[in-house]
């Protein structure tokens, strides 16, 4: 079957059953050919609904848990958000569909490198790249970039990073997975001028977050 087919099936069988509903975001995953940001050996698995081993021993999400969580972060065409945890760069292409500005950080610099080279030969041109610590947010980059009005996260802390609370608009919604190692809680914090509002919703399981305000190295 065709990739396009095959893209329409996931989209059929996977997301819309499964209570995704954001026409915004059905619309990213019709458009993201997600058989671009895997090895060669798993392409025949690419719209299947689970994640697949990409380099450095990371994986590239599940399209329903992707797909739940910009659903959850309630994007919007004018957003500048930051996703931490580039990896793939599937995600990223499914932001960059969607919302105004993406800045992406990723650890480790080969995956950024790769993802950089899919995302630019796809031609999506509203994407800033950062290799480095993403628990610490954008701060000190380039183009420098204080606030978002969204922050996605990638990967499983054990708590929710400060620094990613601070960078946030007034509003702003982050979401995140949170817990142990081996299974976390997603999670919604909607700042606000006093205290934080935050959802616990359902468990999830990612790869953890490596860095000084989450899992240590
Ligand atoms: N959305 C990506 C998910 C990749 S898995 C995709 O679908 O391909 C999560 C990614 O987070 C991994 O690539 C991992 O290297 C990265 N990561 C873990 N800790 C990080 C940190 N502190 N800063 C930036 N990236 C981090």
């Amino acid at each position: 079957m065709r990739f396009e087919d095959q893209r329409k099936l996931m989209i059929e069988r996977h997301l819309i059953p499964r209570g995704i509903n954001n026409t915004a975001v059905l619309y990213a995953f019709s458009k993201v050919p997600r058989e671009l940001f895997i090895d060669e050996k798993w392409k025949e698995h690419a719209y299947q609904d689970h994640p697949l081993q990409i380099e450095c021993k990371q994986t590239i999400s599940q399209p329903f848990i992707i797909a739940y969580m910009m659903q959850l972060a309630d994007l919007q065409a004018e957003d500048i958000v930051l996703e931490i945890g580039t990896g793939s760069g599937y995600q990223t292409a499914l932001l960059s569909e969607l919302c105004k500005e993406v800045y992406t950080v990723e650890r480790y610099s080969e995956l950024s490198i790769s993802a950089r080279k899919v995302l630019r030969s796809l031609n999506y041109d509203n994407i800033f790249y950062k290799v480095g610590d993403g628990t610490k947010g954008w701060e000190n980059s380039i183009p420098p970039k204080s606030e978002f009005d969204k922050i996605i996260v990638c990967a499983g802390s054990p708590t929710i990073p400060e620094p990613l609370i601070s960078q946030l608009k007034i509003g702003g919604k982050l979401v995140i997975p949170v817990g142990s190692a081996i299974s976390q809680r997603m999670i919604v914090l909607t700042r606000q001028e006093k205290e934080n509002i935050i959802e616990e919703l359902a468990f999830c399981t990612f790869v953890p977050l490596v860095g000084q305000e989450a899992w240590k190295e």
